[in-house]
C-alpha cells in the first residue's frame, strides 16, 4: 500500500485505512500508537505526483489475471501492439510484475538499458510508437530474484508511476502479477487521482480458474476499479495439421461467457490456444505483424477493437 513505512510488518494494513494501528499486524509495531491515535490520515504526496506525471496519458488499461499461467503478459502485448498498429498512436507498457517482469523478454528489448534524464526514467521504445518500462531492465541477469517485501516494492510502483517520463500517451497498458496482492493495492491507491479507464480481466474457461476470477472481480468492486470486461484465453485448440478442434481447458460450468453474465460484464472474447502465439514471444515478436490472417489473429483484432471502442466511448 502507498502509505507502508519502511519499518512495518509486511502484513501492515496500511497507515490511511480504518484499522491503522489495531489490526493483529499492528502488535509489537513501532509505529502502533500513532497509527492508532486518530490523528487525520495524511494523503501519500505520491498520488498528486503520479496525478501529474500521468496527465499526458490519455487512457490507462490495467490487465489483471486470477491466476498465473492463463497467458496474461502475453495478452498485454499482444494489446499493446494492436493498439500501436495506428501509427499516430503512441503506446506505452508498464510491467508491474514484480517478481516475474516479462515484458522485456516477449517485446524483443530483452538487456535494454533504461535511462534516466531530468525529466525522470526514459522507457525502452519497441517501436518508433511502443515503449516500455519494466523492473526487468533493471535487473542484472534474466535468472536474478526479486525478493521485496511489500513496502520495497510500493517504493517502485510508486516511482514507476511518477518517475517515468512517457511523453504524451493514448494508451498505457498495465501489466500486473496474478491474484490481488500488495501490487495491485499500491497501483489502484496511487492511480487514485488520475482517469482509469478500467481493468481487463484474463482468465481460462475451466471452472479452478474462473474462481480466481470472482476473486479479481470482487477485488475491482472494492477498490472502485471499473472493469472494461473479461477475455477468455486458451478457449480451444485447432490442430495445425488435422484441423480438428478440441478444448485443452473443458467449460465445465459455462466458462467466462456465463460469469460475465453473472456479474453483468463484458466478454471481449475468446481467444484460442495458438503455439505461434508462445514463439512469436519467445523471438520478441508482435504475433498480429507476423501472422495477421489467421484466425487467432482475427480474434485478438475483435478483442482489441472492442476495449479500444470502451476506451473511446466512456
Ligand atoms: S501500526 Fe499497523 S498500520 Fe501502523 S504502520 Fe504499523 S502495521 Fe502499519
Amino acid at each position: 500500500m502507498s502509505d507502508v513505512p519502511q519499518d512495518a510488518p509486511e502484513s501492515c494494513p496500511g497507515t490511511q485505512s480504518e484499522a491503522a494501528g489495531k489490526a493483529s499486524a499492528c502488535g509489537g509495531c513501532p509505529n502502533q500508537k500513532i497509527c492508532a491515535s486518530g490523528a487525520p490520515k495524511q494523503q501519500d504526496p505520491g498520488v498528486k505526483e503520479v496525478k501529474w506525471r500521468l496527465a499526458s496519458v490519455k487512457h490507462k488499461i490495467i490487465v489483471l489475471s486470477g491466476k498465473g499461467g492463463v497467458g496474461k503478459s502475453t495478452f498485454t502485448s499482444t494489446l499493446a501492439y494492436g493498439l500501436a498498429q495506428n501509427p499516430a498512436h503512441q503506446v506505452g507498457v508498464l510491467d508491474i510484475d514484480i517478481c516475474g517482469p516479462s515484458m522485456p523478454k516477449i517485446l524483443g528489448v530483452e538487456g535494454e538499458q533504461v535511462h534516466q534524464s531530468g525529466s525522470g526514467w526514459s522507457p525502452v521504445f519497441v517501436d518508433d510508437n511502443l515503449s516500455v518500462m519494466s523492473i526487468g531492465f533493471l535487473l542484472q541477469s534474466d535468472s536474478d530474484a526479486v525478493i521485496w517485501r511489500g513496502p520495497r516494492k510500493n517504493g517502485l510502483i510508486k516511482q514507476f508511476l511518477k518517475d517515468v517520463d512517457w511523453g504524451d500517451l493514448e494508451y498505457l497498458v498495465i501489466d500486473t502479477p496474478p491474484g490481488t496482492s500488495d501490487e495491485h493495492l499500491s497501483l489502484v491507491q496511487y492511480l487514485a487521482e488520475t482517469a482509469v479507464d478500467g481493468a481487463v480481466i484474463i482468465t481460462t474457461p475451466q471452472e479452478v480458474a474462473l474462481l480466481d476470477v470472482r476473486k479479481e472481480i470482487d477485488f475491482c468492486k472494492k477498490v472502485k476499479l471499473p472493469i472494461i470486461g473479461i477475455v477468455q484465453n486458451m478457449s480451444s485448440f485447432i490442430c495445425p495439421k488435422c484441423k480438428h478442434e478440441s478444448q485443452p481447458f473443458p467449460p465445465t460450468t459455462g466458462g467466462a461467457q456465463a460469469l460475465a453474465d453473472e456479474y453483468g460484464l463484458k466478454l471481449l472474447g475468446c481467444l484460442p490456444l495458438d503455439p505461434r502465439i508462445g514463439k512469436c514471444c519467445d523471438e520478441g515478436k508482435s504475433f498480429l505483424a507476423e501472422y495477421p490472417d489467421t484466425q487467432t489473429a482475427i480474434s485478438y483484432q475483435k478483442v482489441v477493437n472492442g476495449i479500444q471502442k470502451h476506451c473511446e466511448t466512456t
